[in-house]
């Protein structure tokens, strides 16, 4: 479906705020806002929503957006439902992320990105799973043979990899062109439902390269450095390698 409220968050991670017009209010559990266009990034992929505000242009009142989430391929806002009484329909409104929290999670998830290059390059380990906080997150993998030593070594590469400022591209692809791609066959884009078209890809330029609606730094460089703080064996095979962010701010 072809969602009628304009995405910028898949086309410029940088985007921290917009104009934008109330589209639709539900008002259930939480109160619900769609916007003709938004910075929201909905969550996904690991990657946990936005926050923010909205703030009505005719009067500065605000309202906090305490997530994002994606509904029938709408990014819709949930509202704190302390706020009061929600804004109207065709209210002109700004939003605002948090950005400190969105960069913090860009970066993470940048450095998320490029553990999993180097495990699949240096040890040809698939992903199996991940999720993130601001400033951390953890990476399962099929890495039977995992270790302490091993871990050491890839906190090392992963660092060198991040310090070569390599670029980070996003690219929209048809669905059969993606599937041509052997480095996307080994990630998630074989689990993708019929339905879609485009498969959008995330490449970390000479290292990585995945299916992904996430977002991400423009270069490594960005993320800083990071350290292992700490891996597991989740099963024989399964192992979850956890990271931080050495500058999380
Ligand atoms: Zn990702």
């Amino acid at each position: 479906m072809t969602p009628s409220g304009e995405q910028i968050c898949y086309v410029d991670a940088y985007a921290r705020s917009a104009e934008a017009r109330v589209a639709a209010v539900e008002i259930g559990e939480s109160v619900a806002v769609v916007l003709d266009r938004t910075v929201f990034y909905p969550g996904g992929g690991g990657q946990p929503s936005d926050r923010g505000l909205v703030i009505r242009a005719t009067d500065g009142r605000s309202w906090t957006v305490r997530a994002a989430r994606k509904s029938e391929g709408e990014i819709v806002h949930e509202l704190e439902p302390d706020d009061g009484d929600p804004p109207a329909v065709g209210d002109v409104v700004r939003v605002d992320l948090d950005w400190a929290r969105r960069l913090a999670l860009m970066r993470t998830h940048t450095a998320l990105h490029a553990l999993c290059g180097v495990v699949w390059r240096d040890y040809g380990a698939l992903v199996t799973g991940g999720n993130m906080e601001p400033g951390s997150g953890r990476m399962d993998f099929e890495f039977e043979r995992m270790s302490g030593d091993l871990v050491d070594a890839i906190e090392a590469s992963v660092n060198v990899e991040l310090a070569a400022a390599r670029d980070v591209r996003v690219a929209v692809l048809p669905r059969a062109e993606a599937f041509a791609i052997p480095d996307l066959i080994r990630t998630k884009v074989n689990l993708l439902p019929e339905g879609i078209e485009e498969i959008r890809t995330i490449e970390i330029v000479g290292l990585d390269l995945q299916a992904d609606g996430g977002t991400h730094v423009a270069n490594t460089s960005e993320v800083g450095g990071i350290r292992v703080t700490g891996y597991e064996s989740k099963g024989r095979i399964n192992k979850r390698i956890r990271i931080a962010l050495v500058d999380p701010a």
